[in-house]
């Protein structure tokens, strides 16, 4: 029997090869915004169709807690139009707009003892500016995050080699470490965090968090480098493999209620978790995967080498704007 490991491999290769073809041809007029204000894409839509698809082909029984519904699409056919033919020339076969509602749909479930949590692009504005983002699925079991597959199109193998080759699939399995793989399948290796690297990693949109309090809290660490700004989860890759140390994300003053959503952190966690990092919240609370589609008990993301966890929460704790 082919394993969820497998499964999830190939499905999110597969999403990312989607994602990709539609970068390449894109056009602005893609986007649409949702209701939240973020916008959505056709490869959103469409990495979503797939991954949900392979999955429901094995795992009937699983439930799967996705970011995105048909809502939207169902109310801009032009947006249909191209995520069906997208799908159509990527699984030959001519899908009918209510199939692809429906594959995209089965995203629709509920948190439970056993799920699938996917984002089919985490960090859209990335993904809309050519730059990072990636497609995240991670298996949930009784609370804990199983397995985790990132696929990250164009994030370098190495950020210091401006001419590395680009694509990275991070893969861990809870107790069994965690891998990169180079998307033509030649590099597959183990990765681990680092103790001497002092860099922090953060989200590059100014809303996401309280950048003012990164720069600040990373000075009292005695962390003077810039930090590494980028979009999605592949900071979790970079923590993963060394070259950042912390990953942070403070609530932004702005928002201090906003409660993150699990598919934005599932699959990056159990990459860290397995390279040798640690992850909480700001408060230093482990994350709570099982209240729903946000983490309502849960404020913030701390994630680091493990070794600079304690000063960090200690700096978080301190900060004005971070106290409960
Ligand atoms: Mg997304």
């Amino acid at each position: 029997m082919v394993s969820e490991k497998q499964i999830a491999i190939n499905a999110v290769l597969r999403a990312m090869q989607l994602c990709q073809r539609v970068q390449a041809d894109m056009v602005k007029t893609d986007a649409v915004e949702k209701a939240d204000r973020s916008p959505v894409t056709v490869a959103d839509f469409g990495s979503q169709a797939l991954i949900c698809h392979a999955i429901n082909e094995l795992f009937e029984k699983d439930a799967i807690v996705a970011e995105e519904d048909s809502q939207t699409l169902q109310a801009n056919p032009q947006l249909m139009q191209g995520v069906v033919g997208y799908l159509n020339s990527f699984v030959e076969d001519s899908l009918s707009p209510q199939t692809v509602c429906d594959w995209i749909d089965r995203g629709s479930g509920e948190v439970g003892e056993r799920f699938w949590t996917l984002d089919p692009i985490d960090g859209t504005k990335g993904f809309l500016r050519g730059d990072q983002y990636a497609v995240a699925l991670a298996l949930m079991l009784a609370g804990e995050v199983k397995l985790g597959v990132l696929g990250c199109p164009n994030l370098p193998l190495r950020l210091d080699d401006p001419g590395a080759q680009r694509g990275c699939l991070f893969v861990a399995e809870r107790g069994r470490g965690a891998q990169m793989l180079s998307l033509d399948g030649q590099l597959s290796e183990g990765i681990h965090i680092s103790r001497t690297s002092r860099r922090f990693a953060e989200s590059v949109e100014s809303t996401h968090s309280d950048l003012d309090a990164h720069a600040h809290i990373a000075r009292q660490v005695g962390i003077m480098e810039p930090p590494i700004r980028m979009d999605g989860q592949g900071k979790y890759g970079v923590l993963a493999r060394g070259e950042a140390s912390v990953y942070i994300r403070l609530p932004n003053p702005a928002t201090p209620d906003y409660r993150e959503c699990i598919w934005d952190h599932a699959a990056g966690l159990i990459v860290v978790e397995e390279a040798g990092g640690l992850v909480t919240d700001i408060d230093g609370q482990a994350l709570d995967f099982s209240r729903g589609r946000r983490m309502t008990d849960n404020r913030g993301i701390l994630a680091t080498n493990g070794e600079l966890h304690p000063q960090l929460l200690e700096c978080i704790h301190r900060w004005p704007q971070s106290s409960k």
